[in-house]
């Protein structure tokens, strides 16, 4: 059977995802998953192991040319474009609080009004043009 997730199902997965990666990097354990690595430039980056298959794992960058820069070599990063657990484990680590991501209805909501407004400056532009035309003539 193929089960499919909705994409509020896999953005609540991902958190859980990064919450366990996070909480396994820093709890004292030997085997833990996220190594970070201060390359030349001095910018960190960061490995995380993968969980399934050990000795493979994703290589995270927050920053770059000193521009805030999220890359994850992951999959679900590289295709999906989202914010992979990955990302959002490094986030947690370096204290930082994630923006929520919008939810559709928001994003609905925002779009409408804009649309709205891009609408009545429209007609009020046209109302002002037909104003100027008929006092031109
Ligand atoms: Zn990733």
């Amino acid at each position: 059977m193929k089960t499919s997730l909705t994409p509020k199902q896999a953005e609540s997965n991902r958190d859980n995802a990064a919450v366990n990666l996070a909480a396994r990097h820093l709890c004292d354990r030997p085997g833990r998953h996220i190594v970070v690595k201060v390359i030349a430039t001095g910018l960190p980056v960061w490995q995380i192991e993968s969980q399934t298959e050990p000795g493979k794992g994703d290589t995270i960058t927050t920053e770059r040319d000193g521009w805030p820069a999220d890359t994850c070599d992951c999959p679900d990063h590289l295709w999906r474009h989202t914010r992979c657990k990955h990302l959002r484990a490094v986030s947690l680590l370096q204290g930082e609080t994630p923006a929520p991501a919008p939810s559709l209805a928001d994003e609905r909501a925002r779009r409408d009004a804009r649309s709205e407004e891009l609408e009545q400056a429209s007609k009020s532009a046209r109302k002002a043009a037909r104003r100027e035309w008929r006092e031109e003539v």
